[in-house]
């Protein structure tokens, strides 16, 4: 019970913080995935308009440079008069010269001039080689010839000697006579990696691909590929659906911003009309969520940590606790015990849904009775019942007890049950017991169970006979009183209607007299001497009792027919005596009345109306003598209807009195 309530509260905690940190978790993940996305968008636009304006700032210099040496006069003489000095070095040696001048000027890796006429390609070098429309290496010149844009942007590798064939974006011009023919091209070059080392920043900073595209959608620049390679940004990046959108914004400066398919990636795109590329910044949400889902597994682990940190001490804390609690109850269980041990002979505790009895004390008194462990608790109740209960009580004891009973009583809300019953250890001194039983709902398995207190109680029972003796007896004589007299012989009649007894009454003649001669103690010691002939004359255990002042009457099983008469002869006899105290005399002598049951009556009534009787017929012959019975002596006059049930001598002494 103790571990299920244990577990309970760590369900709870662990719940509730669990609960917690779901709904946490859940609203600041979408928070923060809503706030990322916006930072995405903010991020992405601007770098693709930072990048928009270092490109436009890299590329107008060498733009400008390449315009300005194109309408150079020097140049364009240079090649008016070019196939006059053919084979002449200082002619050669002048525009070697210029050329060498702006590289040195503006730091470019090529800075160079072609010849329509001759086909000659200088650079600072002087002629490096002669271009011919048969070799695809130079279509950028016969194209440019050809076109109608003033100048082209063209990523090539360098083909100059020493340049290694080094990637370089070339700005190519074309050159002009005054006729407008296209006489030449000038142009500067820079290494592709000066550009891409831009970009790379720019992704290192912020986290994102940057790309710098064509028209038709080729990467001329990014970090991984070249203008050469004429690798399809769309195509590499899966991004088909975006490529209309994407070359077909034609706006300058002005941002196209789009989500790719599944939002997993946020496109920025810039076109820059001056060099008809578009920058494109690609930013992948994917590694945003990683991190984000990274974090929230961070924060999953440390909540678990905490949780197991919370149950733990919640652990300890309640073990702690119940040890106290434990430790505390069975101090006060032990305490308890000992009290009532006082009170109680022994305590056993009982499993009546169960039907077993419960602990291990219970258990050795059952096994000490016979009953081995695992006998059914109402197995065992009978075989105490056979082994140590006295038989008029076995019945009780065990209908109070059964598991059947103790459950009916617990249903009609009885709690409490009790049994009186007289129990031996062996076998034969018997002594009073009392078992009170506490039924009880037990809520850790939901049964229900008793406590039965066993208490000694034979010393208050022999009391209380004593005192309920007492009450039934004389004081004076120690006979019983009338109500006792009459209650028992009603009881003996009960048992036993049609037995055979004789019922005396004896009645001291002239009593008054006793007490008016010599006084009330005189007369009260002449009652006990009466009642001592009495007792005298009868057995220790029959029934005699004081029924009026001086009336006394006996109940005694009949032996044989005549014995009431000898009996009362024999009374009659023994009671005319003289009674002697110091020099007081009286001569004591008693009438008697004699009726037989059940031949004169079977109730109390009719057989104390016969007796009374006799006696009344005793007293009227003279007294001192008995008188048993006969129907014969009754007369009509003597009983009237309504006085059927008095006894003839009461009306006798009323008439007397009157
Ligand atoms: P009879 O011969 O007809 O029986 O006459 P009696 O005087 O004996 O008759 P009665 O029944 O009238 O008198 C009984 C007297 O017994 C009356 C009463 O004062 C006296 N008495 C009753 N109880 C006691 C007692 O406990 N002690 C004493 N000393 N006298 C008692
Ligand atoms: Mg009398």
């Amino acid at each position: 019970m103790k571990n299920s309530i244990l577990m309970r509260t760590n369900l709870l905690v662990s719940t509730i913080i669990i609960l917690g940190f779901i709904i946490t978790a859940t609203l600041s993940y979408q928070a923060n995935y809503r706030a990322s996305l916006a930072n995405i968008e903010q991020i992405s636009s601007l770098t693709s308009e930072g990048i928009y304006f270092q490109i436009m700032s890299v590329f107008t210099k060498p733009v400008n440079i390449s315009l300005t040496m194109a309408h150079d006069e020097l140049l364009i003489d240079y090649l008016a008069n070019e196939k006059d000095h053919l084979d002449n070095p200082d002619y050669t040696a002048t525009i070697t010269n210029y050329l060498d001048a702006y590289r040195k000027q503006y730091g470019y890796d090529s800075v160079f001039f072609v010849s329509r006429a001759t086909g000659r390609y200088y650079n600072f070098n002087g002629v490096d080689r002669v271009l011919t429309p048969d070799n695809p290496e130079n279509m950028w010149f016969y194209m440019l010839l050809k076109g109608t844009k003033h100048y082209t942007l063209v990523v090539d590798n360098d083909e100059v000697e020493g340049a290694s064939n080094a990637l370089t974006i070339f700005v190519n011009c074309q050159i002009k006579d005054a006729k407008d023919e296209i006489i030449g091209v000038v142009g500067v070059g820079f290494r592709v990696g000066y550009l891409q080392q831009l970009l790379r920043d720019y992704e290192e900073h912020f986290g994102i691909s940057a790309y710098l595209i064509n028209e038709n959608g080729d990467i001329e620049v990014s970090t991984t590929h070249t203008g050469y390679e004429k690798e399809n940004f769309f195509h590499v990046r899966h991004y088909e659906e975006l490529k209309s959108p994407i070359l077909g914004w034609k706006k300058n400066y002005a941002a196209l911003n789009l989500w790719s398919k599944g939002q997993n990636n946020y496109v920025a795109s810039r076109y820059i009309s001056e060099l008809s590329w578009h920058v494109i910044v690609d930013r992948d949400t994917e590694a945003m969520l990683k991190a984000m889902r990274q974090k929230l597994y961070v924060t999953a682990a440390i909540i678990a940590l905490v949780i197991l940190t919370v149950l733990f001490v919640i652990t300890c804390v309640i073990r702690n606790f119940n040890k106290k609690i434990t430790k505390l109850t069975e101090e006060s269980q032990e305490f308890f015990k000992k009290e009532t041990e006082q009170l109680y002979d022994n305590i056993y505790e009982l499993n009546i849904t169960s039907n077993c009895p419960v602990g291990e004390s219970t258990e050795r008194y059952f096994e000490s009775l016979g009953a081995p462990k695992g006998t059914p608790y109402d197995e065992g109740l009978r075989r105490i019942a056979e082994k140590q209960i006295k038989a008029e009580f076995r019945e009780g004891y065990i209908n109070t007890f059964t598991p059947k009973n103790v459950l009916r009583e617990y249903e009609r809300g009885t709690d409490h049950l009790q049994y009186d019953f007289m129990i031996s250890q062996n076998g034969s001194d018997y002594f009073w017991m009392r078992i009170d039983a506490r039924i009880f709902y037990c809520t850790e398995d939901h049964s229900i169970r008793m406590y039965t207190y066993r208490k000694n109680i034979d010393a208050e029972k022999r009391k209380e006979k004593q005192i309920t003796e007492q009450a039934r007896l004389d004081e004076m004589t120690g006979l019983y009183t009338k109500t006792a007299t009459e209650r028992l012989i009603k009881g003996l009649l009960a048992k036993n209607a049609q037995g055979k007894y004789a019922f005396f009454i004896f009645d001291i003649d002239n009593f008054k007299n006793v007490n008016d001669e010599f006084g009330h103690a005189f007369g009260d010691a002449v009652i006990k001497e009466f009642t001592k002939i009495i007792r005298s004359r009868f057995r220790k255990d029959d029934l005699i009792g004081r029924i009026g002042g001086d009336e006394f009457a006996a109940f005694i099983p009949l032996p044989h027919a005549g014995w009431a008469t000898n009996k009362a002869q024999e009374l009659s006899k023994a009671l005319n005596t003289i009674y002697t105290e110091q020099a007081a005399q009286w001569k004591l002598s008693a009438s008697i009345g004699v009726a037989i049951a059940p031949q004169d009556g079977t109730t109390f009534e009719a057989l104390y109306r016969k007796a009374d009787l006799a006696l009344y017929e005793t007293k009227k012959r003279g007294k001192n003598g008995y008188t048993v019975y006969h129907p014969s002596s009754e007369t009509s006059e003597l009983f009237s209807a309504a006085e059927v049930e008095r006894p003839e001598r009461e009306r006798e002494r009323e008439r007397e009195r009157e």
